[in-house]
């Protein structure tokens, strides 16, 4: 299927809409998820015009990977945790609803942490924010 250039991260990355971002380089960007599933549920994107992750070129593999490792490495600090869970949902039965692709990392203990349901609850945004600023301060 073509790719729908008129989907939320595609206006995203083009700025015609917001994001609270944590991290951003030539090739991705990274930005909290505004139905978070645990605190500081955050998404990596790829700056092409993908929809799943079989159309990503394979020059935008190592960038999504690198960006994983580093905000995921951040998460770990910022929310005290050795757990992130990551997952992607690539195609609409696989349960995809927006179709950019996108890389989620949740932060996650089975002991401590709960994860909520996906996409179901909007965060205040002011909390997001304050999330931001941790995970940005983690960065190396
Ligand atoms: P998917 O179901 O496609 O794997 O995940 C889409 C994710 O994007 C969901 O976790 C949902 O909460 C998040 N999301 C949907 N719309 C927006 C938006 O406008 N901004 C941000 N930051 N996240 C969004």
């Amino acid at each position: 299927m073509a790719y729908d250039n008129q989907n939320i991260f595609a206006k995203i990355l083009r700025e015609e809409i917001p994001c609270i971002k944590v991290y951003e380089d030539e090739l991705t960007l990274a930005f909290m998820d505004i139905m978070p599933q645990a605190d500081g549920h955050t998404l990596v994107i790829p700056k092409v015009e993908a929809e799943t992750l079989f159309e990503l070129p394979a020059t935008h593999y190592e960038a999504c990977f690198t960006t994983m490792q580093k905000v995921g490495n951040a998460l770990k600090k910022a929310f005290s945790t050795e757990g992130i869970m990551m997952f992607q949902l690539s195609g609409s039965d696989a349960g995809q609803t927006v179709p950019h692709l996108h890389f989620h990392l949740v932060p996650t203990s089975i002991h401590t942490l709960r994860t909520r349901k996906h996409a179901a609850e909007m965060a205040d945004q002011a909390v997001l924010q304050g999330f931001a600023e941790r995970i940005i301060a983690a960065l190396d």
